[in-house]
């Protein structure tokens, strides 16, 4: 027998991914599936970011990079964040990693140790906790309510921090509530942070491209003067360009920050995918239609979702106006049954719907949040439909 580790025996498996290939496994057995659990853009990667790929392999691009990247790679991202949001950043400060999960790893296993803390408003994005704990730190959980609009003030982050406060987790537009921070709310919790502790902040903006309405991304490290001296930006490509196979990810760090992550990264992964990095520059430097219109059907199906949501008794849905998911309130079913299944919490609702109606949505508990449910409607409008009409009838079946 071989024996596991403690690290691992602690970690558990990601709850979207692990709902993701129970819909595929209920698939491959003839079962319809109507699968809103992993939030992962229907699209295919646009046709000029392929291309670029294919140029790569066609050129011998396919050898170990520079770790934290290629140049070109560095300089296109310093491009883009000059470009989009205002940003003066230099190769020395970006690194490149194997999707925007590696780069939170890597900036958690630079930053955090045993006996540090981790500030992370609930609900958070299902991998936060576990990359914060798999380092030894603790993840301190604050909760936030759909009355604040599921956003962390000022007062609870001044309740949060202790000396052992090390970093603040935000993450705007938000996975899996949809929450956008304006500018102001921002700005308040930066002053916050900075004025009661010296911990850093790591802002994960990987849907800063998929925005609704009047709201609007914030370059969180942007907002005051020597701001970006305590702020990792993290990103990637998966979202707005469709691109989650890649692995393309990046953080945005201060120069000495980089080079802890860059030995991090040496040892781990040596680097990330040669033709990924290829693929990567042409979809920041290319035309950035294919992102508008990627956002304009993503908008389209937040009001289809909203819509059908809506009209549901007893559900209870904050819009969202950004990311691609609907986290709404299912708790007024609690406490019933279905097929005589009793069903009292959201993991609960979440097998039972799954097992009897085919609906495959993910347990607000797996974002710290328990009442809710998430739904991704980065899905055909048809599957929307379809899974949402199932999701009526089964609701009207609870007694
Ligand atoms: N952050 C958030 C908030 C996410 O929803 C995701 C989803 N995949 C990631 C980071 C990681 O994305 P990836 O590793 O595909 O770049
Ligand atoms: N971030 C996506 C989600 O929340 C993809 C799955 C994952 O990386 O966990 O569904």
């Amino acid at each position: 027998m071989i024996r596991i580790s403690a690290l691992a025996a602690s970690v558990k498996p990601s709850a979207t991914l692990a709902a993701g290939a129970k819909a595929r496994q209920l698939r491959a057995s003839g079962v319809q599936v109507f699968d809103f659990s992993l939030g992962e853009p229907d699209f295919d990667t646009p046709a000029h970011i392929r291309a670029a790929a294919d140029r790569a392999v066609a050129a011998g691009q396919t050898h170990y990079t520079p770790v934290t990247g290629t140049p070109e790679v560095k300089a296109a991202i310093c491009r883009w964040y000059k470009g989009y949001h205002g940003y003066e950043v230099a190769p020395e400060n970006v690194i490149v990693s194997n999707g925007a999960k590696h780069s939170l790893h890597n900036v958690l296993a630079a930053t955090v140790g045993p006996g540090d803390e981790v500030v992370i408003p609930t609900p958070y994005w299902v991998s936060y906790s576990d990359l914060v704990s798999m380092t030894g730190a603790a993840p301190v959980l604050v909760h936030t309510t759909p009355e604040s609009g599921f956003k962390l003030t000022p007062a609870q982050l001044r309740a949060a921090v202790t000396p052992k406060t090390r970093v603040l987790m935000l993450n705007s537009p938000c996975n899996p509530t949809g929450t956008v921070y304006t500018r102001a709310e921002l700005e308040a919790l930066a002053d916050t942070l900075v004025d009661h502790s010296d911990a850093a902040l790591l802002s994960d903006e990987i849907y800063e491209q998929l925005t609704y309405g009047d709201a609007k991304p914030t370059c969180v490290a942007t907002l005051r003067p020597g701001l970006r001296d305590r702020t990792v930006t993290v990103s990637g490509a998966s979202k707005s360009y469709a691109m989650t196979g890649w692995r393309m990810g990046w953080a945005v760090a201060p120069a000495a920050l980089v080079k802890a992550m860059d030995a991090i990264q040496s040892q781990e992964t040596s680097c990330p995918s040669s033709v990924s990095q290829a693929a990567l520059v042409a979809a920041l430097d290319g035309p950035q239609d294919c992102v508008a219109a990627m956002r304009a059907e993503f908008a389209a199906r937040r009001e289809l979702t909203c819509g059908l949501l809506r009209a549901i008794p007893g559900l209870k849905l904050p819009v969202p106006d950004g990311a691609f998911y609907a986290f709404f309130d299912v708790s007024a079913y609690f406490g019933k049954a279905f097929a005589g299944k009793p069903v009292g919490d959201s993991l609960g609702f979440c097998s039972a719907l799954l097992e009897q109606a085919h609906v495959n949505l993910i347990p607000g508990s797996a974002f710290g949040t328990e009442g809710f449910v998430r739904m991704s409607f980065a899905c055909s409008p048809d599957t929307i439909c379809g899974g949402l009409a199932k999701l009526a009838d089964w609701l009207a079946t609870g007694r």
